[in-house]
């Protein structure tokens, strides 16, 4: 099949994310990818700033991911998780648990990061089904979130950016307040907490959990929040009884310059959703983690069990290759490594926000982001930026990068610049 067959066919048969069937945005084609290198069949090659959605933090084609995953293909490739157990997943977990917030020791390995998330609101359910308050069944949490496309992270995430409205009606009903403006380095004022609290003063009753990401909401605004406000939530939710979720599955594993977001608030939630970099974007693979209170409680009232397993629960390729990438995460000097990105980030990004079509700049970690004014055509730009030997794919009013975390400084500025360079036209 020569590039030109390959591209009808898909064009005529495959569902992209987010696309229309009959008229789809252009693709591109890919052959291979190797470090920060996306190469296209016709030869071209472009300088990854999306990290293929926050994933491959190590690049592309490594040779310690690599490696993990021909040597773990040897052994065995698959085996149920009913009934056995394994290497691979009991040394991922106890590397994972080794560092993870203080009070989370339980983990359940699931297939994506959508269903760590369905994993999250299970636990958190039947933890006060347990608990015989099955009264508590709601959700609450911040606007302009996201946390996959499932039924039940459906219906946590923004109603209007969340790209969900259409299901309106048939979604469970959960309590939404405004997303926190206080911004992260500033601190969260009375009124910045103040809509959050009366949410849960009139309706703790019937809220099982908060959710949330910490401090980085991601595909629904990357909007960067304070750490006080999160710290605040985390009082909030002791003194009302609720149950505290925070989605990692962006976050974790170093992007905003500390391993976990969270710690930028130094709080622990009670159930922690992980995924994305955490197979350093080989495999779709995620987990759930929770406290001792939450699982014990879980399994203390018939049918004393946690209903949830998946076919591919704790596959040991993707163990395997999650072992290596954690593995590689944990050699790195993340506040140097991060900070270093962070700091040219900042540094090449800023003069977008004299641009007049420009309403803000932000970069937190291995996070730029630019924010227009008016939403951008995306298959314009995208377009634009693969004429610039860059990979940026836009949404919104947003243009933002997240580059793998091994770019080097001159592979960043031309990432950077190119960006610049088409927003500026
Ligand atoms: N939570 C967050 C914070 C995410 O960013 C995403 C993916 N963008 C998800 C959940 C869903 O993960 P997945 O696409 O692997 O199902």
């Amino acid at each position: 099949m020569n590039t030109e067959e390959l591209l009808r066919f898909d064009r005529e048969h495959i569902w992209h994310p987010y696309t229309s069937t009959t008229n789809p945005l252009p693709v591109y084609p890919v052959k291979r990818a190797e470090g920060v290198y996306i190469e296209l069949e016709d030869g071209r090659r472009l300088i990854d700033g999306m990290s293929s959605w926050w994933c491959e933090v190590h690049g592309y084609n490594h040779p310690v991911l690599n490696a993990a995953v021909e040597q773990q293909l040897k052994e065995m490739s698959h085996v149920m998780f009913g009934g056995f157990t394994h290497r691979p997943a009991v040394e991922l977990a106890k590397k994972i648990l080794s560092v993870t917030p203080e009070g989370i020791d339980k983990i359940f390995f699931c297939d994506s990061g959508s269903v760590a998330v369905e994993v999250a609101m299970k636990m958190a359910l039947q933890y006060w089904y347990a608990a015989g308050r099955e009264e508590k069944k709601h959700f609450l949490t911040i606007t302009k979130g996201y946390h996959g496309d499932t039924w039940n992270a459906m219906s946590v995430c923004d109603p209007v950016t969340g790209m969900h409205g259409i299901f309106h009606g048939s979604l469970p009903i959960q309590y939404f307040v405004n997303r926190p403006e206080c911004r992260f380095g500033a601190p969260c004022r009375e009124e910045d907490i103040r809509e959050l609290k009366d949410c849960i003063e009139k309706h703790h009753a019937d809220i099982a959990a908060v959710i949330l990401e910490p401090i980085v909401q991601g595909a629904g605004g990357m909007w960067f929040y304070s750490a006080d406000y999160l710290r605040q939530v985390r009082e909030l939710c002791n003194s009302y009884d609720l149950l505290l979720i925070c989605d990692e599955i962006a976050t974790g594993f170093g992007r905003t310059g500390k391993l976990w977001a969270v710690e930028h608030a130094g709080i622990s939630p009670d159930i922690m959703c992980i995924g994305k970099a955490i197979t350093g974007g080989y495999m779709s693979f995620a987990a759930t983690m929770a406290t001792s209170r939450v699982a014990d409680q879980i399994c203390s009232r018939d049918p004393f069990v946690f209903m949830h397993g998946p076919t591919f629960m704790g596959n040991p390729l993707a163990c395997a290759v999650a072992n290596a990438s954690v593995g590689l995460v944990l050699e790195y000097d993340l506040e140097k490594k991060i900070g270093a990105i962070e700091r040219q980030l900042k540094t090449e990004l800023q003069p977008a926000s004299e641009n007049p079509a420009v309403a803000d700049v932000r970069v937190l970690g291995a996070i730029g982001v630019i924010e227009m004014k008016e939403p951008v055509n995306m298959a314009v730009l995208q377009a634009r930026f693969v004429e610039e030997g860059i990979w940026v794919r836009p949404f919104g009013k947003l243009v933002y990068i997240m580059p793998p975390f091994i770019i080097q400084p001159t592979e960043l500025s031309r990432l950077t610049q190119g960006l610049l360079k088409v927003i500026h036209n």
